[in-house]
């Protein structure tokens, strides 16, 4: 098991952000995570990453306990992660903000911009390599996320709407680059609403309402699922699915 999360929660005072979720991932997996506005998704990222510490519960992730431990633990075990709200340096180029990550694992510069490089390639940002971040629009601000994350050679990577607000033409380039990820061995957890990104790409996903997990499975089965539906779905989607 590449992350083991067992009854992780996390409050904020009296409320239960998370409420005691389990989650373990397999080494290779691309795992679903679906669930309704404030259902604690985020805040379950953070407690994964390390962003956060949660309440209680444990986290073990390549057999090491980082449940306690600074998000810089979680980075050089390999967990990476993308904002929901894009941590970029505004004012710096595509390639230096690339580069920071990059730094994780190469102490040189020349090597940190040839993986930063090697990333941008990968992610479609090469041509903008020397752009401020700023004149990016929405589609290259996801993909500098994702960049951001790669450079950091993850081998669990947490994106948490990484695809939101991209047209469908995007969001087709999109789920081609993260098949392109999953292909150099990086296993995945999605957050997204988009649920032709979550039934094309994963294989298992767990449902979110109020800080637990409601339900989790296939993605056909689950999304059949009357309590999904109540929670999150709605009655459009489960009619247009049959
Ligand atoms: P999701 O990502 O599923 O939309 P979040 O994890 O962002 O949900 O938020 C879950 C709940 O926790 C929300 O009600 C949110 O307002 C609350 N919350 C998140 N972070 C904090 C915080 N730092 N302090 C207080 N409440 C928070
Ligand atoms: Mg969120």
């Amino acid at each position: 098991m590449l992350l083991s999360a067992e009854k992780v929660a996390k409050h904020f005072g009296s409320f239960r952000a998370v409420a005691g979720a389990d989650l373990a991932v397999e080494e290779g997996e691309i795992v679903g995570l679906i669930g309704p506005n404030g259902a604690g998704k985020s805040t379950f990222f953070n407690c994964i990453a390390g962003d956060a510490a949660p309440t209680s519960g444990r986290i073990v992730f390549a057999g090491v306990d980082v449940t306690f431990a600074p998000a810089e633990t979680h980075a050089r075990l390999g967990i990476g992660r993308t904002f929901q709200v894009p941590a970029t340096f505004e004012d710096m180029t595509i390639l230096d903000n690339v580069m920071v990550g990059a730094f994780l694992r190469h102490k040189h510069r020349g090597e940190a911009r040839d993986r930063a490089l090697a990333v941008l390639e990968m992610t479609g940002l090469k041509e903008q390599a020397r752009q401020r971040a700023r004149s990016l629009g929405t589609p290259g601000r996801k993909r500098l996320e994702i960049a951001r994350v790669l450079a950091t050679g993850p081998r669990l990577m947490l994106l948490d709407e990484a695809l939101a607000g991209l047209t469908p033409g995007e969001v087709q380039r999109a789920i081609e680059l993260v098949r392109a990820i999953h292909a150099q061995g990086i296993t995945l957890v999605i957050v997204e609403h988009i649920m032709e990104v979550i039934l094309t790409l994963t294989r298992r996903v767990l449902v979110f309402n109020q800080g637990h997990v409601i339900a989790s499975g296939k993605p056909q089965d689950v999304v059949k699922d009357p309590a999904v539906i109540e929670a999150y779905l709605g009655r459009g989607h489960a009619q247009a699915r049959g």
